[in-house]
């Protein structure tokens, strides 16, 4: 039977927590100069926000960038205008500057190009966003690319019942690449990253494989495909 390897993009492919920690630095450091609250709760404080702001705006652009907004006017007691704007554009250029490889995908890609095995990326955020991330790292290659509102079982059981074929879920969230693809009927393996947003951790599945690096699902996979 063909097989289709579906491979995730943020934390998978490219170094998108990487991204926004540095720019999460960057406007603590403007906020931390407005208020005497730790650092820390201040960075909490927009984590938690920022995740519960999906419920109302998904995957918005417009969401992360005021969190930050929103999280400025919870600790300071001035709101200035030229701050908040300050706090807006730094947040706002997640969505447009490069998101660069994470160090053992170069080859992973190279490695399933070369052995011409049929790859889709499976990823979810704003449409824009999304191809322009994938635009960066050259991916015109793939045969498919879906970019989708939220990864959860109806998305995968959708794939799984439109394509006769073996598929495969790669992807470092348990809740969005690995439960909900297996339970659709995928095989599904967890890449774990150093670095991986809150959202995607929550989950109570612990039964799966997962490796440390893409070699490592490589050497998976190279004997299935
Ligand atoms: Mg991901």
């Amino acid at each position: 039977m063909k097989k289709i390897i579906c491979l995730d993009l943020d934390d998978t492919l490219i170094q998108t927590q990487e991204a926004y920690f540095s720019i999460n630095n960057n406007i603590l450091k403007v906020i931390t100069e407005e208020t005497s609250f730790p650092v820390n709760d201040i960075s909490n404080y927009q984590l938690n926000l920022d995740i519960n702001m999906i419920e109302t705006m998904g995957f918005s652009p417009e969401r992360y960038p005021l969190s930050w907004v929103k999280t400025y006017h919870n600790f300071s007691l001035e709101k200035k205008s030229y701050v908040e704007k300050q706090i807006y554009s730094e947040a706002k250029q997640i969505f447009s500057k490069k998101i660069e490889l994470h160090n053992d995908a170069h080859k992973f890609l190279n490695n399933l190009k070369e052995n011409d095995v049929e790859v889709w990326i499976v990823t979810h955020g704003d449409y824009n966003v999304q191809n322009k991330r994938m635009d960066d790292i050259h991916l015109d290659w793939v045969t498919k690319k879906i970019i989708s509102d939220h990864k959860n079982y109806e998305l995968y059981k959708s794939i799984k019942k439109n394509y006769s074929a073996e598929l495969y879920m790669i992807g470092n969230s348990i809740p969005h690449d690995i439960e909900p693809a297996r339970q659709a009927g995928f095989k599904a393996i967890h890449i774990n990253r150093n670095f991986s947003w809150k959202y995607d951790q929550y989950s109570k599945l612990s039964d799966f494989p997962s490796c440390k690096t893409l070699g490592d699902i490589w050497d998976l996979l190279k004997m299935e495909v």
